[in-house]
């Protein structure tokens, strides 16, 4: 599936999706056949915590166009236990995780204590480090604790992914600065997304990643419906409109940073 939709050119890598969720994993087959069909050549599914992490595993070793990462979502944070540490660690550890998280701070939805939340990202940094991985960052309304916590680890980390980025610009080039990576989801087609919009029209090409969050955060014209990862291309359409350069540039930039984070070519030899 991947061969043939590379074939088409110019393809796409959506870099966050939970293929593990029903709205999705209902209908695998059919969300797999929408994305040979839209040029949508890689995704990236994630863990929330130990269990999906396992799923997401087991969904790269089925299929050859599917990564994963695992982490503990700021949701379910708590303090990791030496035993917590070590299983993500050895979850870390099998050839197609390419990243650690997705963990960070949420103070939007506040489902944990933000002290907690805070210790559970700064232990998931350290596994990070560790696992000489990338991370993989949800962070809601939580910019300055979120900088405050991580440039301690800029230099040690692996240049990791700010997913759904939603910082103002200000907030984006302290994070690029960091050597960071911004993702950007479907929410990017809204009409009131102008501050993201000015992310995307203002950030570095080289730096910008694409993702839908699916079954979450459907772009126009899905909007309503469950999100799945072959929308993954009007994001990047509307990122091309933005930006006013040719929707091909923008697949094959953003397909190449995502090589160059997740390390599936030829730099992380172990992986298949
Ligand atoms: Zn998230
Ligand atoms: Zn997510």
């Amino acid at each position: 599936m991947m061969t043939e939709a590379k074939d088409h050119g110019a393809w796409l890598v959506d870099t966050h999706a939970h293929l593990d969720f029903p709205e999705l994993f209902g209908d695998l087959d059919g969300v797999f056949e929408r994305c040979r069909a839209a040029g949508v050549a890689v995704v990236v599914t994630i863990g929330i915590d130990e269990k999906t992490s396992r799923m997401a595993i087991e969904l790269s070793r089925r299929y050859s166009h599917v990564y994963a990462t695992v982490g503990l979502h700021p949701h379910g944070a708590r303090r990791l236990s030496d035993r917590d540490a070590d299983a993500f660690v050895h979850l870390a550890s099998e050839p197609k995780v390419v990243a650690l998280g997705e963990m960070g701070l949420d103070y939007y939805r506040d489902r944990q204590p933000r002290p907690v939340q805070r210790a559970c990202l700064e232990q998931q940094l350290e596994l990070a480090v560790r696992c000489d991985k990338p991370a993989v960052f949800h962070i809601r309304e939580a910019h300055e604790d979120f900088l405050k916590i991580v440039t301690p680890y800029a230099g040690r980390l692996r240049p990791s992914v700010l997913h759904c980025f939603s910082g103002d610009w200000a907030t984006a080039l302290r994070c690029l600065d960091l050597g960071f990576y911004l993702s950007i989801p479907g929410t990017v087609t809204y009409k009131n997304a102008q501050e993201q919009q000015r992310v995307v029209r203002m950030a570095p090409l080289d730096r910008l990643l694409v993702e839908t969050d699916a079954p979450y955060l459907t772009p126009v014209p899905f909007r309503g419906r469950p999100n799945e990862p072959s929308y993954v291309r009007y994001t990047a359409e509307k990122i091309a409109e933005l930006r006013g350069c040719s929707f091909e540039e923008v697949a094959w930039a953003t397909t190449r940073n995502a090589e160059r984070v997740f390390g599936w070519g030829k730099d992380r030899g172990a992986q298949g």
